[in-house]
């Protein structure tokens, strides 16, 4: 069987269900596809959004899409601790489940047809990556979708990065080991992070969901095999055993792959549009990926229509994100690398630099000379400036 579209769009997480209601709404034939058998299950996610992207958002934001305010995040690292409220430390907790079948049903309520248990497992392109047929499974049933304009939206191991041949390399990936916790004792509005020996170059968090469930788990880009290792030893600290309260109940298991390193050069090649995670269009240091890949997916869904409904470019994807989101690429792009190269070293003094560049205290430009100074002349110096603001 083959079927004709305009846009199809692969994955219907935020990203690709967020284009796919803008290409939809654009007056485009569109088609998106989801391996899974249900949007938004299992959950990859610690469920923290920022407060400063939410008025970017191409849709008013339902109330009832935010669980929990945080008001800010507490940094962590050894006997120091440093709370930044307001702002860009501002957020919310959300439930991914119910918020990407939101945002799924509006796609299908815009006009898109979703087919789910659908997965990508070849493409055959013509000369400069255009995309002339893909072919899908479902159910062990092979269909071919012709369309004029692929969104990929496949998430970070993306099965179209992978059969173009540019081959993700997971290297340039970090994993997050994270787990729903109920009767956690922290009752709190602000999100807990934590650097230390106990995840060297990574991170462990605590994000409260409710009064009494979190979710809490250890972020790496190194030594990614040793993650649960690294979790244990997290869950050790006595800080995190004070916050936690030691009689836990795991509700669900949350972890997953997360994009660091881009993958490509480029977010558009032929007539294919890379999105969200399988574009890297997820803001360092708190690898936030769920705003920036609905806020991205617009755009793409939008320049997709307007390429196969009214013939203009392509191109205008990446000139609208530039326009758009210029400031909050440009920042992660820098931070990136900074917190690569840093988070191979594991010596205390990098937790330190790590933990006062991500709380805004140190800034990038006085990296090197960071580098030169000892524990306890940096320890003198985060905590002086923070006892400033
Ligand atoms: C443990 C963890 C914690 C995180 N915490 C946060 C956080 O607190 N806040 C935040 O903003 N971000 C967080 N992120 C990142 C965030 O979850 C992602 O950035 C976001 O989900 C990216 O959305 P996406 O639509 O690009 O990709 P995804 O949500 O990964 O969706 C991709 C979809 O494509 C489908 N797919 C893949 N291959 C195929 C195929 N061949 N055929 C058909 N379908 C396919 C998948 O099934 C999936 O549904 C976290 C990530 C992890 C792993």
């Amino acid at each position: 069987m083959t079927i004709e579209c305009d846009v199809l769009v692969v994955g219907a997480g935020p990203a690709g269900s967020s284009a796919a209601w803008a290409a939809a709404k654009g007056g485009a034939k569109t088609i998106f596809i989801d391996k899974k058998k249900e949007v938004g299950v299992p959950v990859q996610c610690a469920e923290g959004i920022g407060s400063y992207l939410i008025s970017h958002l191409p849709f008013k934001m339902p109330k009832d899409q935010l669980l929990w305010k945080i008001d800010g995040i507490s940094f962590n690292v050894d006997d120091i601790t440093i709370e930044r409220k307001g702002g860009m430390w501002s957020g919310y907790a959300i439930n991914r489940e119910k918020f990407d079948k939101w945002l799924a049903d509006n796609a299908v309520k815009a006009g898109a047809k979703l087919l789910l248990d659908t997965e990508l497992i070849d493409v055959e392109t013509r000369e400069g990556y255009h995309v002339s047929t893909v072919r899908v499974k479902t159910n062990n049933v092979e269909t071919e979708i012709k369309p004029k304009v692929v969104i990929a939206a496949d998430g970070v191991d993306s099965t179209v990065l992978n059969l173009l041949g540019f081959e993700v390399d997971l290297e340039k990936t970090g994993y997050v080991y994270s787990f729903e916790l109920s009767g956690v004792k922290v009752n709190s509005n602000l999100d807990y992070m934590f650097f230390g020996d106990f995840a060297p170059g990574g991170y462990g968090y605590i994000f409260p969901l409710s009064n009494n469930r979190a979710n809490v788990g250890v972020a790496a880009l190194f030594k990614k095999d040793s993650i649960k290792e690294f979790y244990d030893n997290f869950l050790e600290l006595p800080e995190v055993n004070n916050l936690l309260g030691g009689e836990n109940l795991i509700i669900k298991e949350k972890e997953g792959l997360v994009p660091f390193l881009p993958q490509t050069e480029k977010w558009h090649y032929g007539n294919i549009l890379f999105v969200g995670d399988a574009a890297n269009q997820n803001l360092k240091p708190f690898v936030e990926g769920f705003l920036p890949g609905i806020l991205c997916g617009d755009i793409a869904g939008q320049s997709a229509a307007e390429y196969a409904v009214h013939g203009k470019g392509l191109e205008s994807y990446v000139k609208t994100i530039e326009e758009k989101c210029k400031n909050f690429f440009e920042y992660s792009d820098v931070l990136t690398k900074i917190l690569y190269e840093t988070g191979k070293k594991t010596e205390k003094t990098y937790h330190l630099i790590r933990v006062g560049i991500v709380s805004d205290l140190f800034s990038l430009e006085e990296l090197n000379h960071l580098k030169t100074l000892d524990y306890s002349i940096l320890k003198k110096i985060i905590l002086k400036r923070y006892k400033k603001q």
